[in-house]
């Protein structure tokens, strides 16, 4: 068992949990909020270390990432747990399993990188469930990754503490945060998280560090479609963390405890991509419905189609390096040129049982 990180303890014997900001007590021999943070006799171990699910090669752009590495495929996979409590989670079968519940495998960080590289996977994520909570398997695999020539991946809502977030990220090159909706009514209510520490965590991204992030707003009907409050979201993002972070729209489906909802309709996406890019967001997208023009990358400077997608597709690409061919450059990381041939995206399930 690996002992945990970010924790200290209180004069009345249980634990505080200092990584995210639920800052859970923890009695000895009771787990956190998220399952697999545990006191046992007075320590706080990191029950996910060592104990990953679900791995998969997934397209690159299904995180969604649509200026990282368009066109490869990327070693994905979660642990058991979760430090929110989403009530329309679309990955509960991991988010809400205990570590027992038999879809865990061993493998530690240098095995983690050797299957990445074995797939010819340039990078790694750490994704389905949120990763901050398995914070030090993050940084020993993404270490190794870097050594080895690999990039990793954050696929996360950004709920971490200020004072774990340099380690967590220390090897990090990219992450897709959720933007989950833009009011704390939303959050407290379906979430059970708080929306400000969140902004924060998208600010000091911005401010504080080189990792290339984009952001994720999942829309459910009637819960965070408000065209004004999509607009307030899009005013907040321009003021504090500029129009070069890509935006994604992505589409509900009822799952879990919200099955009382409707799927998104692709209008309330494109609607909200719109006011996006009215507002002065460069780069927008939609993501989980079929719509080619909202998935597609032009040229803020002339107009150019870069990069043309169809769900997870690369159908065109003609980006040169990181610029179009009119000279302007394009934020993000992309690869060179061979290596983003047009190519349909895919998902490669790996046995982990
Ligand atoms: S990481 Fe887990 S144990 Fe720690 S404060 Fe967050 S939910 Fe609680």
């Amino acid at each position: 068992m690996k002992e945990a990180l970010w924790w200290k303890t209180e004069e009345d014997g249980r634990i505080l949990c200092t990584l995210c900001p639920r800052y859970c007590r923890i009695g000895d021999g009771q787990a956190g909020f998220c399952y697999i943070r545990k006191n046992i006799g007075g320590k706080l171990y990191s029950l996910g270390y060592g104990k990953p699910a679900g791995f998969a090669i997934d397209p690159v752009e299904k995180k969604p990432l649509n200026h990282f590495l368009p066109g490869t495929g990327i070693l994905s996979f979660g642990t058991a747990g979760c430090n929110l409590g989403c009530r329309f989670c679309q990955n509960w079968s991991i988010s809400k399993a205990q570590l027992d519940d038999g879809g865990s495998l061993s493998a530690g960080p240098e095995e983690i990188v050797r299957m990445a590289l074995a797939h010819n996977a340039p990078s790694i994520a750490f994704t389905y469930n949120d990763p901050v909570i398995w914070g030090e398997f993050v940084i020993d695999i993404s270490r190794i990754a870097r050594q080895s020539g690999l990039k990793s991946v954050m696929v996360t809502a950004g709920y971490i503490t200020p004072e774990a977030r340099p380690e967590v990220y220390r090897y990090i090159d990219a992450a897709n945060v959720d933007l989950k909706g833009f009011t704390e009514r939303f959050y407290h209510k379906l979430t059970f998280s708080h929306l400000e520490p969140v902004l924060d965590t998208l600010r000091w991204l911005k401010n504080e560090t080189d990792v290339w992030f984009e952001i994720t707003n999942l829309m459910i009907p009637g819960e965070n479609d408000d065209p004004e409050e999509t607009k307030r979201m899009c005013a907040w993002i321009l003021e504090n963390l500029g129009d070069n972070v890509p935006l994604h729209f992505t589409a509900f489906h009822p799952d879990f405890k919200m099955m009382d909802k409707p799927r998104t309709p692709a209008a309330t996406l494109r609607r909200a991509r719109q006011i996006a890019l009215s507002a002065g967001v460069k780069y927008c997208y939609v993501g989980n419905i079929f719509d080619d023009e909202g998935q597609t990358t032009t040229c803020p400077a002339c107009g150019r189609v870069l990069i043309r997608r169809s769900w997870h597709d690369l159908l065109e690409y003609h980006l040169v390096g990181d610029r179009c061919p009119c000279g302007q450059q394009i934020p993000g990381y992309f690869p060179p040129r061979e290596r983003a041939q047009p190519r349909a995206g895919r998902r490669l399930v790996l046995q982990t049982q």
